[in-house]
């Protein structure tokens, strides 16, 4: 059956088996034993997938790449549904591993979700656009560390295991490619309330060129605060436990300032 490629899908299909064998050895071999492929296509991971798990679940938008895979994988559970309004707690696992040559389109949204549903993940190998792939992975003090590489590095290992070309794919992408694998440390709790957290490296990163007390002036005011020496720093100077400090700085801040407003209503009212 021919097959022409969506566009609006993100749909580059691997056409090396070695490199899809490669990626499948990628897992652990003694993490979960569920694993959910996101956007397997025409099955080139899936192939080998089924020889090494027994629970697999499959999640494919596209209902031409179904039937293909209803075909070659009868007795495969296949969902056909968009990934990202997918309620992972509807699909009946607690600890499971994703994998996937993911869309490239919506790779920083699967990646979010990834971190929404942390406590259920134990591991992720991905296929990333290389830039993307570089950006989880860097550590502070280089240019591509950013929002991602902050948040997914507060509770996964991230390790770039390999590169594959363009002409690997079938069409070939106008981009370069990683595999990622992202492995999840043992943190529940991070030590600072996380949304507070994940508002705070994004308002750092959105101005990076400046230091934080500046970037953040609109909100806080960290002059002459606990935080006054991470906040003469740039973002992209900040380690993830330097972001933690940094929050919880900035929310004693805010409990203080609440605390007074209340202490002068309350003085107030008695007078
Ligand atoms: N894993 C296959 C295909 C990769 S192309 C291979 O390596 O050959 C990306 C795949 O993701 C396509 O099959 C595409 O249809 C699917 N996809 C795109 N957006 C999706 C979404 N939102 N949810 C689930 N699958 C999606």
């Amino acid at each position: 059956m021919s097959f022409i490629p969506k566009k609006h899908f993100g749909q580059h299909f691997l056409n090396d088996p070695v490199i899809a064998q490669k990626i499948v050895n990628c897992l652990t071999n003694n993490a979960s034993d569920k694993v959910l492929e996101i956007g397997p296509g025409k099955g080139a991971l899936t192939k080998f997938l089924i020889k090494k798990r027994s629970k697999i679940k499959l999640i494919e938008i596209d209902q031409d790449a179904i039937t293909i895979l209803q075909k070659k994988f009868p007795k495969t559970e296949i969902i056909n549904t968009d990934f990202l309004k997918l309620d992972l707690s509807s699909i009946g696992w607690n600890k499971y591993v994703i994998i996937g040559n993911f869309p490239y389109n919506i790779s920083t949204q699967i990646l979010f979700r990834i971190l929404e549903n942390r406590d259920n993940i134990v591991e992720v190998v991905g296929m990333f656009q290389k830039e993307v792939g570089d950006r989880i992975c860097s550590s502070n003090n280089s240019k591509k560390y950013g929002i991602p590489s902050v948040l997914l590095q507060a509770f996964f290992k991230c390790e770039k295991l390999f590169d594959v070309s363009p002409e690997k794919f079938e069409p070939i992408p106008k981009v370069n490619s990683s595999v990622i694998k992202l492995t999840r440390n043992n943190t529940t709790d991070l030590g600072c309330n996380y949304v507070k957290f994940e508002q705070i490296v994004k308002m750092c990163f959105s101005q990076r060129r400046k230091k934080i007390k500046n970037a953040l002036k609109n909100f806080i005011n960290l002059v002459d605060s606990d935080a006054e020496g991470l906040s003469s720093k740039r973002a992209e100077q900040l380690t993830v436990s330097e972001f933690i400090d940094l929050t919880n700085a900035i929310l004693k801040i805010q409990n203080e300032f609440s605390t007074n407003k209340r202490v002068s209503r309350n003085n107030q009212s008695t007078h």
